[in-house]
């Protein structure tokens, strides 16, 4: 291949620098740091014209980070593969409400919330340079929601994994669990494990701490780190500026920061950005540093969000990498200042770079409701706790920005028909496509939150194609 490739580095500064295709299997980096670009390209004029549907545009700006590793045809391919899974054609749907204020609705992927946008094609990205490697890996995650579904839709039937997804028994809710446990895949393995989600995670990490055993499965992972799932957010960023102008404002329920850390990346690359207001339920880590500068751990507190009931939102080291000037040494020992006293402060010379451009906004479980029965009430329409979290702070805020407000909506409100019910009454119906999905026959086992168990069903599983 003629291109060159974009190198890319980590944010605590001592890993050597990747090529793309091997951060994307790799994952952390071995200094704990996240692997970034080593510079932003930047998008072109004809980068920003989405006339050519969203598809191409994904091609556009995707490009330059994947340039010299896969092959452009086979890249482009991909691409447009991962977009006909959805339920629409252009992959985002707008709805206008009223002060400007507009959803941009993320969640018309095959298992109804926004991570479908990255991980269709991630699947196939993993699936592209497995197959040129000849390898084959056993992809492990834990889910407390709404990755696991979407990971396993994303890796189903294809020859290069094994997808073995570990959630908590009876810890999820019913539509989550069906939506994993009912895809009919001879390579999609999953397992309640009898604890809690933090000790499906605990369980997850001594998997991958174990050398031995993750050497024999080759254990890889599909978690929110990984550059690959930013790389696709992006697109959407760019796409909703066409639509709504320049200087919208981002407003984005977060809980990894994955999602909102893909619109600095569109910022940095050149697109022309209000600013970005980071929406939290209780667990609002992220509100309080926004506001002062610190980071403060508390306990998670489960809310109606739960896919943003989070302690520590792990992409927020990229957002921190660019604060420090890109030093990785400082950000290092801001990290491991962080990690083992559960407090750190930023800089303020740092945090002063955010430059009026970030806000924190936070909204508990009776504001949620609040909003999900007026949006309900003025306009007909439901909308999921997330995306309703995200809502509300827009509408508290609307007066602090001037422009578009753009909310992105990250689930369909079928994916949490309980607290829509309770706001509104109404229980949201499935789409078509998965209205048997309580009807059809499921699929896992149950086992106790024990390693040695675990390693010895997932050998079990995959064992025969290893080797
Ligand atoms: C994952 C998720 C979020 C949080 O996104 P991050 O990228 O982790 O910040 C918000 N809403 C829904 C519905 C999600 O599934």
């Amino acid at each position: 291949m003629t291109e060159q490739s974009l190198p890319y580095v980590s944010t605590r500064g001592s890993s050597p620098e990747l090529a793309f295709t091997d951060t994307m299997l790799g994952g952390l980096a071995p200094d704990g740091g996240l692997y970034v670009p080593a510079h932003w390209p930047a998008l072109a004029p004809s980068m920003q014209s989405a006339d050519d549907g969203y598809v191409a545009l994904a091609r556009s700006v995707m490009w330059p980070f994947v340039a010299g590793t896969l092959d452009r045809v086979a890249f482009d391919h991909a691409v447009a593969d991962a977009y006909a899974t959805f339920d629409i054609d252009d992959v985002v749907s707008f709805v206008e409400l009223d002060d400007d204020i507009h959803l941009v609705e993320l969640f018309h992927g095959p298992t109804l919330a926004f991570k479908d946008v990255a991980l269709q094609l991630l699947g196939r990205l993993f699936d592209l340079e497995l197959t040129r490697r000849s390898e084959r890996v056993t992809i492990v995650g834990a889910t407390s929601g709404d990755t696991g579904s979407a990971a396993i839709e994303a890796c189903r039937d294809r020859d290069t994994v094994d997808i073995v997804i570990l959630h908590p028994a009876g810890r999820v809710s019913e539509v989550q669990r069906r939506q994993m446990t009912t895809v009919d895949a001879a390579n999609v393995h999953n397992i309640a494990v009898e604890g809690t989600f933090d000790d499906c995670q605990d369980l997850l990490k001594a998997m991958f701490a174990d050398v031995a055993f993750r050497d024999r499965v080759r254990l890889s992972a599909v978690n929110s780190i990984n550059w690959a799932r930013v790389m696709a957010q992006i697109v959407y960023y760019v796409w909703t500026a066409h639509h709504l102008g320049p200087r919208t404002t981002f407003t984005v329920p977060t809980g990894n920061f994955g999602n909102v850390f893909a619109g600095e990346a569109a910022r940095r690359m050149g697109l022309d950005v209000g600013g970005f207001l980071v929406a939290s339920n209780r667990n609002d880590i992220l509100t309080r540093f926004f506001r002062g500068g610190a980071l403060e751990i508390a306990a998670v507190q489960p809310s109606l969000s739960p896919s943003m009931d989070i302690q520590v939102s792990s992409n927020l080291e990229r957002l921190l990498f660019e604060l420090y000037d890109r030093d990785g040494a400082a950000v290092a020992a801001l990290m491991g200042g962080f990690r083992s006293n559960g407090r750190a402060a930023v800089d303020p010379h740092c945090f002063a770079r955010l430059g009026g451009q970030w806000h924190g906004e936070r909204l508990d479980d009776t504001d949620t409701l609040a909003v999900i029965a007026d949006t309900h009430r003025r306009h007909g329409l439901l909308i999921d706790p997330h995306t309703a979290v995200a809502l509300g702070a827009a509408r508290r805020r609307r007066d602090d920005f001037d422009g578009p407000l753009a909310v992105l909506a990250t689930a369909h409100p079928a994916k949490f028909p309980d607290a829509v019910e309770q706001a509104t009454g109404v229980r949201p119906a499935l789409p078509e496509r998965l209205a048997d999905l309580f009807e059809r026959p499921e699929s896992f086992v149950v086992l106790p939150a024990d390693l040695g168990t675990l390693q010895a069903h997932v050998e079990s599983l995959v064992a025969p194609r290893v080797g």
